[in-house]
């Protein structure tokens, strides 16, 4: 049993002083090492972003006028498209560079990839589909083909524009609209653009010298070669059995994947820099009764209750009741904290911390035979400055007499060469080596998208928020109209753990804003600059100061690698959490007046244009409503952008020299805008 700090008060200070020393002398260790891990895939290194899964297919540059355009087909952009459809929008190009829908789950597909959150919470539209997952953590397989069923529900995936990647978006102040471009040739006008590009989805290699040199296979866990490895999601990797493999990482994909290769692999080294904390798993297949019991609004229900628990808030019940709302339950929000000051309840909370460290520490002991092995994989740093990881298996494949890790004390790789890579000095050869190296975070927004916007009076947005992003609730920015962005963290909106959640209630905002501009037969709409920057102001004042804590983190994600105070301030969540933030929106969205928005201020022209775009709300998802025989909106016409004027019945295209086209053209107009 891990020993409780909390039961020996005159014990627990001299603990605490004790752990907060070896705390910092481990985040020191790894604070001193250069941590430059931005690199740029290009060149040589290129190959690495390569789908693995299906080859590009050639096709021709599409020219294309449509309601919305939704970058990214993850939940995000899929719950975007279906929010899209239920308020009345007709055209929508979904655009991916992925060669299918699922996001993250379309790219990772290494052995052992599951979610970590429970499936009845973390997949989205369960009830409306009338789906219940097979396991409590469901495989990612399972979870992509959830979402090729919400894509082929919503009819999201006709019109895809798959294995494309956006390249540019640009705001015509003309035709108020936006044009995107993407790397096929393609260049497409919308009224609305969704940016769900999501906050996992740009891939991180190490710097490492010699990178370019390795001649064995290499790849990332996002882009897992199974023509080398063999085998499938489920393990069996046959084509490993006589190869020995390097996997660089032991964060959430190492843990999940580890385990197959260590059973699959004739040996397999696990390069180490920090360890993670692992706790119990315990998945299990869906109990039939169970799900025959569910109640109409039960996967809401579940998940605001779960959302609560792990944001420390309180609920009599906890219905999802695994490893998450343990640690949240435990560590944060202790009935024995009640009635304490804010300075004993913060010690409080760091005694609970070390108890549940100590048990995570004890279980590798526990588990794993090899003492030196063992120590090497205990986490020393309080429980949330990484994402826990949860996992029956890892811990027990550094068992098998074919796996070592190679702890690096929190250095990392020093170098690879052409048959291996260099780790405390040593060389080791490998056959194949596997980046679990995870993916950029944090960075300026427009550089992990991978594209710039250019807004009104050609601002771009990349300029706008370098300083610190600006925006209401995180979804649509000033100088930017009908541009809608979901959320990641610290981007002025709220997350949690279970990350589909906020998907799931940013995209029901996003629809909602998108209903109401349709209905009321504007083409625009746009934040006002006072509204944005109260926004920011309500966020400033609504943070906790946490920096000490992130100060005192071993280097990772949560810190910005040791570097908290480097990123923006302004970049941060609505600091009264999650379930305070979903309320804000849904007050602002009763209360009705879409405060600190303006509409587009219309012409009598432009609003009998308008009512032929927007079908009216009653209509369903896919009613297309046209009056009269005008073309729906901009169009292009012999390469010059062109817009319809319904009063004089003439074509005019916009650009240098103005062009008049005829009437007579309109069949051929009409052709080119459906
Ligand atoms: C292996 C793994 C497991 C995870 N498990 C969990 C979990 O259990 N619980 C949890 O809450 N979260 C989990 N996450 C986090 C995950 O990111 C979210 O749960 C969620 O799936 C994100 O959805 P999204 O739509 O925002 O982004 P994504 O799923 O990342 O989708 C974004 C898509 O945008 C595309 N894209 C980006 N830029 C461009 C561009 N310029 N042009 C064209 N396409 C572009 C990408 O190719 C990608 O397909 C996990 C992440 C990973 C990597």
């Amino acid at each position: 049993m891990p020993r409780n700090p909390l039961d020996s008060p005159l014990e627990h200070q001299q603990s605490l002083d004790d752990m907060r020393r070896k705390y910092r002398a481990e985040r020191d260790k790894r604070l001193s090492v250069d941590r430059s891990d931005l690199l740029d895939l290009e060149g040589e290194l290129a190959h690495y972003l390569d789908d693995p899964y299906l080859q590009a297919a050639p096709r021709r540059p599409i020219r294309d006028d449509v309601d919305a355009v939704v970058v990214g087909a993850g939940f995000g952009g899929l719950l975007s498209g279906a929010y899209l459809r239920k308020a009345g929008v007709n055209r929508i190009r979904l655009i991916d560079r992925a060669g299918g829908v699922g996001g993250v789950w379309y790219w990772n597909r290494y052995p052992g990839a599951m979610c970590d959150v429970e499936s009845y919470i973390y997949l989205p539209l369960l009830e409306e589909f009338g789906y219940i997952p097979s396991d409590k953590y469901a495989l990612g397989a399972d979870i992509r083909a959830h979402a090729e069923m919400i894509a082929r529900r919503y009819r999201l995936d006709a019109d895809a524009l798959l294995q494309t990647s956006v390249t540019g978006a640009r705001w015509d102040e003309v035709l108020r609209r936006w044009e995107v471009s993407t790397d096929r040739g393609d260049v497409i006008s919308t009224q609305f653009l969704v940016l769900a590009n999501g906050a996992l989805s740009k891939l991180k290699l190490p710097d490492l010298p010699g990178l370019e040199t390795f001649q064995g296979h290499a790849f990332h866990t996002s882009r897992w070669d199974y023509s080398y490895t063999g085998g499938d999601a489920r393990g069996d990797l046959t084509g490993l059995r006589d190869q020995v493999v390097g996997v660089v990482g032991t964060g959430a994909s190492a843990v999940q994947c580890v385990p197959p290769l260590g059973r699959s692999a004739k040996h397999l080294y696990v390069f180490q820099r920090t360890p993670s904390t692992v706790a119990v798993r315990a998945n299990r297949p869906t109990d039939p009764e169970w799900a025959q019991s569910l109640e109409p609004g039960w996967q809401y229900r579940r998940m605001v209750n779960f959302t609560t628990l792990v944001t420390g808030g309180h609920d009599d019940e906890d219905l999802v009741s695994d490893g998450w709302t343990d640690v949240y339950r435990d560590v944060l929000m202790s009935p024995k904290f009640a009635g304490l000051s804010p300075a004993e309840a913060a010690k409080a909370i760091e005694v609970a911390d070390l108890a549940k460290m100590e048990g995570v520490r004890a279980r590798v002991e526990q588990i794993v035979r090899d003492p030196a092995t063992a120590d090497a994989l205990k986490p020393y740093y309080r429980y949330l400055c990484k994402r826990p990881a949860f996992h029956d298996e890892f811990l027990d494949a550094f068992n098998y007499p074919n796996v070592t890790l190679v702890d690096t004390q929190g250095k990392g790789l020093e170098r690879v060469y052409e048959h291996g890579v260099v780790a405390n000095g040593v060389k080791f050869d490998l056959d194949g080596l596997i980046f679990a190296t995870g993916f950029e975070f944090g960075t300026l927004y427009t550089h992990r998208i991978g594209f710039d916007l250019v807004g009104r009076d050609g601002l771009k947005l990349s300029d706008k928020w370098s300083p610190g992003m600006v925006s209401l609730h995180g979804v649509t920015t000033h100088g930017f109209p009908n541009l809608l962005v979901l959320p990641g963290p610290g981007s002025q909106s709220s997350i949690s753990v279970n990350l589909v959640h906020a998907l799931w209630e940013n995209a029901a905002h996003i629809g909602y804003i998108v209903r109401r501009t349709l209905e009321e037969g504007h083409r625009t709409f746009e934040v006002t600059e006072a509204a944005e920057n109260e926004w920011v102001q309500t966020l400033l004042a609504s943070v906790r100061d946490i920096s000490a804590y992130l100060a005192d983190c071993t280097p990772g994600r949560r810190n910005n690698e040791g570097r908290p105070a480097d990123r923006s301030r302004q970049n941060v969540d609505y600091g009264k959490g999650p379930i305070a933030f979903y309320k804000l929106l849904r007050e602002w969205r009763d209360e009705g007046s879409l405060a600190g928005i303006t509409f587009g201020d219309l012409t009598r022209a432009k609003r009998t244009f308008a009512r032929n775009i927007a079908p009216p709300a009653s209509a369903g998802p896919y009613v297309k409503r046209r009056t009269g025989p005008h073309v729906k909106r901009g169009f292009r016409l012999a390469g010059k952008r062109c817009i319809l004027c319904p009063h004089v019945r003439l074509l005019f295209g916009i650009g240098m020299p103005w062009q008049v086209v005829l009437t007579s053209a309109m069949s051929n107009a009409r052709r080119l805008s459906t």
